[in-house]
């Protein structure tokens, strides 16, 4: 029993799965993390051909059979972002991107596997993440805060950013994973995870926890509070799943490695 069904998909990964045929990891926004078999994209008179390289949105016509791999019988691109691949730090973090994202989808270890109604929201937020990434290549890692607050938010663990999340105090100086925030002097002490958190970094993750991305892109701050407030939500993810991303290790800021802001 096979059934046709059409949609449109982000294109996460791609790999060969035989001589004649590939295997796309793609994103839906109706039906999470697809599985998709695309046949004959090697042969140049392929009508896929060109259509399903990663980063790519498009509307496709799958069949559904009895296993969980679909297969791609037609596509049309919508949006093929070939500018992506034009600067280099640009590729490393759309495909930081994009490994999260087939990572958060269905994710076996995530503390709430996504619902139907989160993958139209993942879709919209890595849309929106790849095509900012084209108008502002050099802004990776603020695209990576923005992308990083929207998730955590949909999975329901978003950093507490305002005053002290353990008592009354208003005033912030340090950060807990343990508390879920930020938290005040006194309550430092309590949480041994604790550390502290600079005025520049907590002012960005608190502007940008509240703006739209295009909006947050267009504010200015400096690399170190960037970092800072890039790999405060990076931990406070990992903290909640043992998350371990290869493409990770390929992310600068500048000139410099993002690991390399940690020392
Ligand atoms: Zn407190």
């Amino acid at each position: 029993m096979s059934e046709t069904v059409f949609g449109s998909a982000i294109v996460l990964h791609r790999r060969r799965l035989d001589d004649n045929s590939d295997v796309l990891l793609l994103l839906s926004p109706k039906w999470g993390r697809v599985n998709a078999v695309c046949s004959g994209l090697q042969k140049s008179g392929s009508a896929l051909r060109g259509k399903v390289e990663p980063f790519t949105e498009f509307e496709g016509l799958f069949v559904k059979g009895s296993g969980s791999m679909w297969r791609l019988t037609q596509a049309k691109a919508l949006r093929m972002r070939l500018e992506l691949c034009s600067d280099y730090n640009c590729i490393c973090w759309g495909s930081y991107l994009l490994e999260l994202f087939s990572r958060a989808v269905e994710g076996e270890d995530l503390p709430s596997p996504a619902s139907g109604l989160d993958y139209r929201l993942f879709y919209r937020i890595l849309n929106e993440a790849l095509d900012a990434l084209i108008c502002f290549p050099q802004k990776g890692v603020a695209v990576s805060v923005w992308v990083l607050l929207k998730v955590l938010k949909i999975l329901g663990i978003e950093p507490a950013l305002t005053g002290c999340c353990r008592c009354e105090e208003k005033t912030a100086a340090g950060f807990s994973h343990e508390a879920g925030g930020t938290v005040c002097r006194s309550c430092f002490g309590s949480y041994e995870d604790s550390y502290p958190l600079t005025l520049p970094a907590l002012e960005l993750l608190r502007y940008f926890s509240v703006s739209p991305l295009k909006k947050a892109l267009a504010s200015k701050h400096t690399a170190a509070a960037y970092a800072a407030a890039e790999r405060l939500l990076w931990r406070h993810l990992s903290e909640y799943w043992n998350l371990h991303l290869k493409s990770r290790a390929l992310l600068k800021i500048g000139e410099r490695s993002i690991a390399s802001f940690g020392n």
